[in-house]
């Protein structure tokens, strides 16, 4: 299919079929919880209506559901030629459209993630262990 053709068929998608859904949300980045600072920033963020938190690739986001204000009510980009460069580079490997990735982990509430957190706290507690009990073993030879 010639270039012109594909960027076509790429439009008629996004715009009928898929109806934008890359343009109605914004994720970023954020540091993994580790510290109870940590736990109580993510509980904070999921106390929050459209807010998820997932993990994935060995990162952790903050995904917002919002819709862009640059979004027309017909599912087109209102400033197609000068949207900004994370607009630009999102390309067929990144589309999400017909299923979006399953993450590694999703957490979208906090009792999603406490159960996590729980987990996450007992395999600390089990890594600390093995941790002092080889280094006994050390000390002992
Ligand atoms: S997710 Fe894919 S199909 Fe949907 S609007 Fe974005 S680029 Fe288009
Ligand atoms: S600026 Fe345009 S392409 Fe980018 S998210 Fe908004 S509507 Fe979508």
């Amino acid at each position: 299919m010639a270039e012109a053709d594909r960027d076509r068929e790429q439009r008629r998608t996004c715009q009928h079929l898929c109806k934008a859904r890359c343009c109605r949300y914004v994720v970023v980045q954020i540091r993994a919880p580790r510290l109870k600072a940590d736990y109580d920033e993510i509980s904070w963020f999921l106390a929050h209506e459209r807010v998820s938190i997932y993990y994935h690739h060995r990162r952790w986001h903050l995904e917002l559901r919002t819709r862009c204000r640059n979004l027309t009510p017909n599912n087109l980009c209102a400033i197609y030629h000068t949207r900004p460069i994370v607009c630009r580079g999102y390309d067929a490997d990144s589309c999400e459209y017909p299923a979006r990735p399953r993450h590694d982990l999703q957490f979208d509430t906090k009792a999603e993630f406490d159960a996590w957190w729980k987990g996450k706290l007992a395999r600390d507690r089990r890594k600390r262990r093995a941790r002092t009990k080889a280094a006994k073993n050390r000390s002992r030879r």
